[in-house]
């Protein structure tokens, strides 16, 4: 991907944001307001790698103020550069809006290519970074929540947390400095597959939308649809896995950097991740075709789902587009411009601010189980248990009947942290789907999705600002 690309990127989301804004009665002068980057901080710094000293570039955007802490995953990417910071820091603060998750956007970038380093390396790499963040004031549970993002995972955020207690360890809340931690390093159940999961809960909402079915002449439903996914790290694994075991979806095709394979008769996820572990390609996995990484998308499918990274679905390949639903679990993986091209040839996109939305969801619920020092279920899991326990009790007595064991234990299950984190993000996924489809159906001329996404997180925005008395 060129830097000119990149370039686009910021303004493919300026471009998406001009066209919403048309449909709101928001004043200028706030939209103005929305519209750019707060604080940008671009830093250099040196890591002594190997016998020598290595300068690297990175950043952290804070999008928006409007509310705080500011909030976003930090990418690990030789492609990182200002622009692409600042297009996803934006983005971050309409997904947050979207899902009424109270924290204004950011981003981090550290321009590294993960592979080119060892795991010691990469350590030093981050924890570096964090007290860049530290010493300007970009990092803390008050302030900006980092979290991960491509490159990136627990591992990482277990060096920022420890780099942070380092300097701040005395502070009560000091866990709470960044989300997607390891569960026994204060992180929460759920959280790694959370934006798959939210992604699979995205497609199925919209597939039971009729305005969508009638729009894709798709049936009714996500069990046996027909799905392709563009990238096999941590959001196109789980929404592999889950659309499998949870949806019943078919994968018919899987792409990742050595190229793309296809197979009618569909491809099991987690075979396909355990060959790839274990002979470092997804070429030769039995059963499967072997196709050119570009081909991807051309694969006739239901849903195609790329993600992988940004602006790789453009004016030069969108026509070569077979499917009926793209599903934006990267962010930004339709420019601009090829989204017109598709809207004409009648691909509904479910939109990367709402379908990826799921794993800054989990983040604020990782962040609200920081605040309050304690997991989520230990107060009412047991007395819940047992109040459905006296329930069937006196069923089974009023009745003279009794259900077995097994019919018992699955009756009056408590409900555990990760059961709790699962049903927070359906609940959400499904909340936030019915207020974008309410300005898809009611708004006049609004003509994607996208929009309808756009102008439900503008009013958000638009109202904090109002509310907080900074527009008076
Ligand atoms: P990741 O690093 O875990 O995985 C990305 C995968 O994409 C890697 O396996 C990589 O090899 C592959 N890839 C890169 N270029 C490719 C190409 N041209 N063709 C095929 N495969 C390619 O990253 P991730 O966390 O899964 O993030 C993926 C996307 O999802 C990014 O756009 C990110 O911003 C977005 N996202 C991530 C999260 C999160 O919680 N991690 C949340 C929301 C959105």
């Amino acid at each position: 991907m060129s830097n000119s690309k990149q370039a686009r990127f910021f303004e493919s989301v300026q471009t998406n944001f001009d066209k919403a804004a048309a449909h709101t009665d928001i004043h200028p002068g706030l939209l103005n307001q929305i519209k750019v980057c707060n604080a940008v901080y671009q830093m250099n710094f040196p890591v002594k790698i190997k016998d020598s000293y290595e300068v690297i570039e990175a950043y952290r955007v804070q999008h928006s103020h409007h509310r705080l802490p500011t909030k976003g995953g930090i990418r690990f990417s030789h492609l990182v550069d200002q622009d692409e910071v600042m297009a996803l820091a934006a983005l971050m603060t309409y997904k947050c809006a979207i899902v009424d998750v109270p924290f204004g956007g950011a981003k981090g970038g550290v321009k590294v290519s993960p592979r080119a380093y060892t795991e010691e390396e990469l350590e030093r790499i981050t924890r570096r970074y964090t007290v860049e963040l530290i010493r300007k004031n970009f990092i803390g549970p008050s302030v900006d929540v980092p979290a991960p993002d491509y490159g990136t995972g627990e591992r990482e955020m277990a060096w920022i947390l420890d780099t942070y207690q380092t300097f701040k360890g005395t502070e009560i809340d000091a866990g709470g400095c960044v989300t997607g931690k390891p569960v026994r390093q204060g992180g929460i159940n759920g959280r790694t597959e959370a934006t798959g999961r939210g992604v699979f809960y995205g497609i199925r909402e919209a597939l039971l939308d009729e305005k969508i079915l009638k729009q894709t002449g798709l049936s009714k439903g996500i069990a046996g649809k027909t799905m392709v996914i563009q990238g096999m790290g941590n959001v196109g694994s789980y929404t592999g896995l889950i659309s499998q075991a949870e949806g019943d979806v078919k994968i018919i095709g899987l792409s990742e950097l050595e190229g793309t394979i296809y197979s009618e008769k569909g491809i099991d996820m987690q075979a396909a991740l355990d060959f790839r572990k274990e002979h470092g390609t997804i070429i030769g996995l039995p059963g499967t075709q072997t196709l050119e990484r570009a081909d991807w998308i051309a694969i006739e499918c239901d849903i195609l789902v790329p993600a992988a990274l940004e602006s790789v679905i453009t004016i030069e390949n969108a026509h070569r587009v077979r499917t009926k639903i793209i599903a934006e679990a990267a962010n930004g993986p339709t420019t601009a411009a090829a989204e017109d091209i598709l809207n004409k040839m009648g691909v509904v996109i479910i939109p990367d601010m709402f379908v990826n939305a799921g794993g800054v969801t989990v983040s604020y619920f990782e962040w609200l189980k920081n605040l309050s020092h304690m997991r989520f279920g230990r107060m009412d899991k047991r007395f819940n248990q047992n109040t459905y326990l006296n329930i069937v009790s006196t069923f089974e007595s009023l009745t003279g009947k009794s259900i077995t064991e097994k019919e018992k234990s699955f009756i009056t299950k408590g409900a555990d942290e990760v059961d709790l984190v699962r049903s927070g993000l359906e609940e959400t996924m499904s909340n936030s789907f019915e207020q974008i489809m309410e300005v898809y159906k009611n708004k006049k001329d609004i003509g994607s999705l996208r929009n309808a996404a756009f102008v439900t997180a503008l009013n958000k925005v638009a109202n904090d600002y109002l509310t907080l008395g900074v527009f008076p």
